[in-house]
């Protein structure tokens, strides 16, 4: 707690979203930059957020350096400033295979780190994932993640983004049983965010449909996965993907299974940070 919030001057706003607004922030002594992202007291998930980033501390988890209280009774999270923004805002325009692999390699490395404290973060998609100019990944926004009890209990409920969320919990009567594997979920997730890059687009409806909640529960419940042509990925991705999506989580992958997938085990670590490096060097322009 060596730091003030007046110690801070707010240069812009980065980005907003359910939990309160997230600015980007110089500290006026040092001039080193950060992210400060405000937290309204009011917002159920408040006191977990800081819980559980109090609890997190990993190179491919979104380092928070404090936790400071505002004038009107908030919380302001000091973050790590992650330059080159978040991954939505690389989704469309093609995405090589090779910098999907690191990005895949990196946020697995974030959830077997999330796992090992026994945390879900129950909200990944590209939004989530933030990036820097010199190919980091690193997972954000613990605004509905949860602390995984001993028995295996957590709360299981209809929140986060719909289009992200696995078919098992929309089944939120099971899920809260104890009887599914939390874990599960952020696969999941994960394999969606891969195919969303890989396709430039939302991948479970077809472009242009209105990703409404029934539309997306039938979808990802019932619905096949979209079929990616041969000549635009390698049957490796292929086999990730499909991995990581499928519908029964008894039967899906876990973390560390594909950290040992070919797709990411045989990838070329220094041509695959190279090939992220440059597609979000192109964007931030
Ligand atoms: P919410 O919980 O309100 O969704 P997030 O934590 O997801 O808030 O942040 C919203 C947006 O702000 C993100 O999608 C991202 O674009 C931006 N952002 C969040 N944290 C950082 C950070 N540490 N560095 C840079 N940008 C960030």
């Amino acid at each position: 707690g060596e730091f003030r919030l007046l110690d801070f001057d707010r240069l812009s706003v980065l980005g907003s979203g359910n939990g309160g607004t997230v600015h980007k922030v110089s500290h006026r002594r040092t001039s080193a930059l950060y992210a400060l992202k405000i937290i309204h007291r009011g917002h159920p998930g408040a006191a977990d957020e800081v819980e559980v980033v109090r609890r997190v501390d990993s190179p491919h988890i979104v380092r928070c350096h404090s936790v400071l209280p505002t004038a009107s009774g908030d919380s302001a999270l000091l973050l790590e400033l992650m330059d080159g923004g978040s991954l939505d805002s690389l989704v469309g325009g093609g995405f090589p295979e090779a910098a999907l692999a690191e990005v895949a390699a990196q946020a697995l490395s974030g959830l077997a780190y999330l796992r090992s404290r026994r945390v879900v973060h129950r909200d990944m998609k590209p939004a989530n994932l933030l990036v820097s100019k010199t190919g980091d990944v690193k997972i954000g926004d613990f605004g509905i993640a949860e602390v995984v009890s001993r028995a295996g209990k957590y709360r299981a409920a209809y929140e986060g983004t719909a289009a992200y969320m696995s078919p098992e919990r929309f089944d939120t009567e099971r899920s809260r049983d104890g009887g599914v594997d939390p874990y599960a979920a952020d696969v999941w997730g994960l394999g969606v965010i891969v195919l969303e890059l890989l396709m430039g687009r939302y991948p479970l409806l077809p472009a242009g449909q209105k990703l409404t909640w029934a539309a997306l529960m039938c979808a990802i419940c019932f619905g096949e996965l979209p079929a990616i042509p041969d000549g635009a990925s390698s049957p490796a991705l292929r086999n990730f993907v499909a991995a990581c999506l499928q519908k029964d989580h008894r039967k899906r992958a876990s973390v560390a299974d594909l950290l040992a997938h070919p797709f990411v085990a045989a990838r070329d670590v220094a041509a695959s940070r190279r090939a992220l490096c440059q597609v979000i060097e192109e964007r931030c322009r």
